[in-house]
């Protein structure tokens, strides 16, 4: 009826401007590959900052010793559940080598989490403990002093737990793999200074500053007795995880609050690298893909606006169209239109539509994936979180429709950016003459895992760019991999070793 005339004229503006065919796909898959070439190439030479990470060391091809694990993993697998066997297959590489307990933390979104592993010991028993804190909002824009206390104080608590059952040798100090999830500059494997924060952090004080260094000196503070042996980003511990459990993985990707990827590069196709040339003559490169930018992609006038009112306007395009953090406020600001312009909740505007990010993407995974006839989920959410108490079939419908193009928008272009790391990788298409290589993907973070719609539309999107090679690449879960990644980064560059 005409009541909603305009609405759904609001409704296919959207669509139409959130169009992600596949030719467009294409030629941002070509821009990501594009700017991996610049940012490798000088420094600053791309929105894309190619960050070096000091991890050169990825382990590859085990021949019969590995065969051998990989028989002793499966019938581990059958007497226990996949997600422990797919930690045990992580650290079985280590129990060979090394033992001892390490120490991880995890800051990178809204949560933190310590974790304490051990790895090996007389009959080769791996436990494995974790603790997740919630970081206090207003700590994220507060002073580096009082974040690094706050973090320092929960991990000397949780290593106060510690029971009986890990063994630290006598004489040895703890040691720990710090995953920090914001562009860093690394100055070796265990230091680095922080560029800038991203996905609602802003701490001035902090910025430029050594961020193992600031850690060291808050344990110092609060008389924690650890060393910090590994300091890593979330898709640089999960690729580093996921290479334990399958050589073939090439690249990790992260869909979370914020998005990012990491993939191994030739050491050589590095030239703004001025170290010695690694052993291994590989290097993990962090993408830092969040800040990707190009004129191909398909931001509108919601995205401008949640753009001018981010903590960080300019920056972080690509994961302000992807990412957890942004995907329900997109929708939330679409929905400020259609009230303003179409009355879409009648004469007065809901109060608490105007707060910023009050619809979070768990609420918009629940409507989408509503199956009811009626849309009661949908109901439910308008009426808890924006006091919207009757709705309509029709306004539901709408709000529905509205966070399918928002998501598939946003999983469609994470696809692109991982056909890029393919082209990147020349992985994207059969060559000539030689049987195709398996290239497999660690994929990570509370988005992929949670919002089943963004997952299946991302996958099938790779296969859909892809074409014939999709057969040789996969995507994979790679659970709490950055966790366990940055604890084995830690054990293999313990000071003991
Ligand atoms: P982080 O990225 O902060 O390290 P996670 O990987 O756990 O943490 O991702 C958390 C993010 O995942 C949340 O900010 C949220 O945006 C998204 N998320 C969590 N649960 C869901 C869900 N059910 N549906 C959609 N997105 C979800
Ligand atoms: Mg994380």
């Amino acid at each position: 009826s005409g009541k909603w005339a305009m609405a759904e004229a609001i409704l296919r503006e959207l669509e139409e401007k959130c169009a992600t065919p596949t030719a467009k796909l294409r030629r941002v898959a070509d821009a990501m590959t594009v700017e991996m070439h610049a940012g490798l190439a000088i420094e600053g030479g791309s929105k894309l900052k190619m960050l070096i990470s000091y991890v050169d060391n990825l382990p590859t091809g085990f021949g019969a010793l590995e065969c051998w694990l990989r028989v002793m993993v499966k019938k581990f697998d059958v007497l226990s559940d996949y997600a422990f066997c797919s930690r045990f297959r992580k650290i079985g590489f280590f129990i060979l080598n090394e033992k001892g307990l390490f120490y991880a933390l995890d800051l990178g979104g809204t949560n933190f989490r310590v974790m304490r592993v051990q790895l090996g010991g007389k009959d080769n028993v791996i436990k494995q403990e974790f603790d997740e804190v919630s970081i206090p909002p207003q700590l994220m824009t507060s002073s580096c002093n009082e974040l690094f206390d706050f973090i320092a104080e929960a991990l000397a608590k949780f290593v106060a737990s510690e029971g009986d059952d890990f063994h630290l040798p006598p004489g040895r100090q703890r040691e720990l793999g710090f995953t920090f999830s914001f562009p860093v500059r690394q100055l070796s494997l265990a230091s680095g200074t922080l560029i800038n924060w991203t996905k609602g952090f802003l701490i001035e004080d902090a910025i430029g500053q050594d961020v193992v260094g600031e850690l060291t000196k808050a344990m110092e503070r609060v008389g924690l007795d650890m060393r910090v042996t590994a300091l890593v980003n979330d898709t640089v511990g999960t690729l580093a995880g996921g290479r334990y459990s399958n050589p073939d993985v090439v690249a990790a990707v992260i869909l979370g609050t914020g998005t990012n990827a990491a993939y191994v590069e030739r050491a050589h196709a590095i030239p703004k690298w001025q170290g010695l040339l690694p052993k291994s003559g590989e290097m993990v490169i962090n993408m830092e893909w969040g800040n990707f930018r190009s004129s191909h992609l398909p931001l509108t006038v919601y995205d401008y606006t949640l753009d001018a009112e981010s903590l960080n306007p300019g920056d972080q395009i690509f994961e302000k169209l992807i990412s957890g953090m942004y995907l329900g406020e997109i929708v939330r600001i679409v929905l400020c239109t259609m009230a303003e312009k179409a009355s879409f909740f009648g004469d007065t505007i809901p109060p608490k539509l105007s707060i910023p990010f009050i619809l979070r993407t768990p609420d918009m995974s629940a409507m989408h994936h509503d199956t009811s006839p009626d849309l009661k989920v949908v109901g439910s959410k308008l009426k808890d979180i924006l006091e919207v108490p009757n709705s309509c079939l029709t306004m539901r419908k709408i709000v529905v429709a509205i966070c399918d193009i928002v998501a598939t928008r946003g999983a469609r272009l994470s696809a692109a950016g991982i056909v890029g790391i393919l082209t990147k990788l020349e992985r994207d298409a059969p060559k000539e003459g030689e049987k195709q290589q398996r290239s497999v993907i660690a994929l990570d973070g509370g988005l992929f895992e949670h919002y089943t719609k963004f997952r299946e539309c991302m996958k099938a999107t790779v296969d859909e760019l892809l074409g014939e090679v999709s057969d040789s690449v996969v995507i994979e879960h790679s659970n709490d991999g950055s966790g366990i990644g940055a604890a084995l980064l830690a054990a293999s560059h313990s000071q003991y070793l």
